[in-house]
């Protein structure tokens, strides 16, 4: 069987069960994957082991299924020794073309400096036992046409500087594993949202050093609470774990404008089938942030 040509993902830390925010995350994803008759699949973004909760991997998966949302393919763990030995040769392509250099500054050092200065760039024999590895980059121009937000235009000079890949305690850094990840699973476009946006430079340039395919970008609005704060785990949102799954999707479409249908008594399944054949991404074209009142008891 041949792959479809439109791949699409969902990729969740396993930080905490899904609350509103990351479901419409999921469901954006879904909807633009499914209505564009292609594949999607679920990653759990687990390459920070610190952060990981036990038993959250399974809670998502759980969670989705209920809303009817199964990956098209096996889901994929960044901890899995085969994700950690194609960000290992992916390194290594880096090492060999000499981009790579160790930097043992410490989180003090460095506090307050929205850039990496290249304080370590030129030192020579750092011996430093306890270093990260910074990639080199340049002054280059990143432009891109997101999908939801029009033509961006990027620099990581000014946006990072050369940035961490692979940690002190000797993880590897989300940006690297993203693109190692997104390439190997064959991604064509991806939808994930607005506040992660300015991290996009950082991953067209690994791609074009490591030799990968690009893909797409479609940057959706956040979803953010009456006192203006993004919806997330770090904001102690309301899981969806126990909420009923048609009426959270209905409010989540209704939240994305896309007028679901008022009668009800309808299943989940056919709510989700009529917002894939309805699907009107243009509805949140250049938008950055959805309010949502979150009701008070
Ligand atoms: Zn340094």
């Amino acid at each position: 069987m041949s792959k479809p040509s439109y791949r699409g993902r969902f990729a969740p830390s396993p930080t905490g069960d899904l609350h509103l925010g990351s479901l419409v995350a999921a469901l954006i994803s879904y909807f633009q994957a499914k209505a564009n008759q292609g594949a999607w699949l679920l990653r759990i973004e687990d390459i920070d082991e610190t952060r990981s909760i036990e038993g959250a991997d399974q809670q998502i998966i759980k969670t989705l299924a209920r809303f009817g949302l199964h990956s098209d393919e096996t889901v994929v763990y960044q901890t899995s020794e085969e994700r950690q030995a194609a960000y290992q040769s992916a390194y290594q392509q880096l090492e060999q073309h000499k981009l790579t250099y160790r930097c043992s500054c410490s989180r003090k050092q460095l506090s307050g400096l929205t850039t990496y200065p290249g304080t370590c760039r030129n030192k020579q024999h750092q011996t430093e036992p306890l270093h990260s590895i910074r990639l080199k980059t340049n002054q280059q121009r990143f432009q891109f046409n997101d999908f939801f937000q029009g033509h961006q235009m990027q620099n990581i000079a000014e946006q990072s500087g050369d940035f961490n890949i692979k940690r002190k305690d000797g993880l590897f850094c989300y940006q690297l594993a993203v693109v190692v990840d997104d390439a190997d699973q064959g991604i064509t476009e991806v939808v994930r949202g607005i506040d992660i946006m300015d991290s996009t430079s950082r991953q067209m340039y690994l791609i074009e050093q490591l030799k990968l395919s690009q893909p797409n970008y479609a940057h959706f609005p956040v979803i953010i609470n009456q006192v203006g704060n993004k919806l997330s785990k770090q904001n102690h949102s309301k899981t969806i774990t126990h909420e009923d799954p048609y009426n959270t999707t209905w409010l989540a479409l209704q939240l994305l404008q896309q007028n679901p249908p008022k009668e009800q008594k309808k299943t989940q399944s056919a709510l989700l089938n009529w917002a894939i054949e309805n699907w009107q991404p243009e509805k949140i074209f250049k938008q950055t942030q959805i309010n949502y009142c979150v009701d008070t008891p």
